[in-house]
């Protein structure tokens, strides 16, 4: 029923957010997430105006007069599994947030990443989604934002009136995306919408590497999404999610998500003929032509360098938590170029460098340590150029105005590589991590990141040539090479 239009509307956000590889050993724990949360007026005083789901909640309801009730944001970004207690506290803690204020709210807004597991859930987002049903009851209406990367039930749309997910990998819509479930929210409270949605899979997943949405034929589905919204006035949002192809869950992969003023039928048929389309064109989604092997992808960069004007991009792309070190140990075979690798996590060895402090040499391993497949560490001999803790707010295409906690980190310059250590777990995309610590991308000829499509939004325009190299690890190219024991029949491209 439409709000007395005398009264604000009333509306809780809250979020809860891991991106999970779930074959890595080890899960996120309570402190893992606490690092990263927002409470009450810290939720809206650290979220508003960011590049993120919660900053498109809070612009769209302070726009609209909306009153906000914030309750609990955790966003770890992505990683591997959340661990059962981090998931069964923060999913409680949020419904008990839920249940406090149930009676003076009239809607809520809620960020979800799509992809989390658990040690023992493979799809907790479903779980928490039911608990949170569970306490408001069928009728109170609640949006739900999501990355492009989720894996998306079906019987989601059972749970949520719209869900939302990010049209754009780079993610430069993340705060657009909060505010596309944050205006049907209100549009729904005020009684000008009655959303209906549809959820359709084909039987199609990808390589994260393979999920830019700039490079066709994605880019062309993403396009034909868009068609639908501009010609269908009944039509009120289209999402396309790609999944995530290293989360072993039955309903890992594309999803397609269309939200509908009424007209089910409608919805329907546009969730049906995107997922046709991306069934129908799944050998050109994957661009295996685009993927070097290790030594020969690093050879290549090198030659190029040496004539390059700009920098060469080197992506260690199946590194699932920024500590691989294959690439590091092949590059560190020829001397001469300067490199940079930008946010190897590794707290220990941060720990250690800020130990010995700015100005010191150091010989310290480095990375290698989160799985068998991330490679042994690396031996760096150097000058600590930084040592301390670190946090900024991004200036970056996709992180702008977003906080960045890097912790305790350290900066090693052997003379050839510059490696930047830190002790979170954060995603080297755009030149922070050149500019925070008073380095200029041009002083280098190679670049190493771990990025899967990114780094993109800011370095396709700065770099000479983009060259993705395969290494055995959690995320690779080939999803054949993969334990999988859960993903269903019939799925693209296992059943080929
Ligand atoms: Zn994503």
């Amino acid at each position: 029923m439409p709000a007395d239009s005398e009264k604000p509307l009333r509306v809780a956000i809250a979020g809860f957010a891991l991106e999970s590889v779930s074959f890595l050993p080890g899960a996120a724990s309570i402190a893992d997430f606490e690092a990263v949360t927002y409470r009450g007026d810290g939720l809206t005083d650290g979220l508003r105006g960011s590049q993120s789901p919660g900053g498109g909640f809070i612009d769209v309801l302070d726009a609209e007069r909306v009153e906000i009730v914030p309750l609990t944001y955790a966003d770890l970004g992505a990683g591997g599994n959340a661990s059962d207690e981090a998931f069964v506290h923060f999913r409680d803690e949020i419904c008990a947030g839920l249940a406090d204020v149930r009676d003076g709210i009239d809607g809520v807004a809620l960020f979800l990443h799509g992809a989390m597991t658990t040690p023992t859930r493979t799809d907790p987002e479903q779980e928490f989604m039911q608990a949170v049903r569970d306490i408001l009851g069928p009728d109170l209406p609640v949006m739900v934002a999501s990355d492009l990367h989720g894996n998306i039930d079906a019987r989601f749309g059972d749970l949520a009136d719209g869900l939302f997910g990010y049209h754009y990998s780079p993610h430069t819509d993340m705060d657009e995306t909060g505010r596309r479930a944050a205006r049907a929210l209100v549009r729904m409270l005020r009684g000008d919408v009655s959303p209906v949605m549809a959820i359709r899979k084909p039987d199609v997943m990808l390589p994260s590497i393979f999920t830019a949405t700039s490079i066709p034929p994605l880019s062309d589905i993403v396009a034909e999404g868009f068609a639908w919204e501009r010609d269908h006035d009944a039509i009120v949002d289209v999402s396309i999610f790609c999944g995530f192809a290293y989360a072993d869950v039955p309903q890992v992969g594309f999803s397609v998500v269309v939200v509908a003023d009424g007209d089910q039928a409608l919805a329907d048929r546009a969730a049906e003929s995107l997922a046709d389309k991306i069934w129908t064109i799944r050998e050109d989604l994957l661009h295996e032509d685009m993927v070097s092997g290790l030594p020969d992808g690093v050879a290549r960069a090198i030659d190029l360098s040496r004539t390059a004007s700009r920098p060469i991009v080197l992506l260690e792309h199946a590194d699932r938590m920024n500590d691989s070190t294959h690439i590091l140990h092949e590059i560190t075979k020829y001397p001469g170029p300067r490199i940079m690798v930008p946010y190897l996590w590794d707290a220990a060895a941060a720990e250690k460098a800020i130990a010995a402090g700015e100005g010191a040499e150091i010989t310290l391993p480095v990375g290698g340590w989160s799985s068998d497949r991330a490679g042994s560490p690396v031996t760096l001999t150097g000058r600590i150029v930084y040592a301390g803790d670190k946090s900024y707010r991004g200036t970056g295409k996709m992180w702008n105005g977003y906080e960045i906690r890097l912790g305790p980190a350290a900066v090693i310059d052997t003379g050839d590589v510059v490696v930047s250590i830190v002790s979170r777990y954060v995603f080297a995309i755009d030149l922070d991590p050149f500019t925070q610590f008073g380095y200029d991308i041009d002083d280098f000829d190679i670049v190493l990141l771990r990025s899967k499509t990114h780094f993109r939004a800011v370095y396709e325009d700065i770099a000479e040539e983009i060259i993705v190299v395969d290494t055995p690890d959690w995320g690779p190219a080939d999803l054949t090479t993969l334990p999988y024991r859960n993903a269903r029949a019939g799925l693209f491209p296992l059943d080929r």
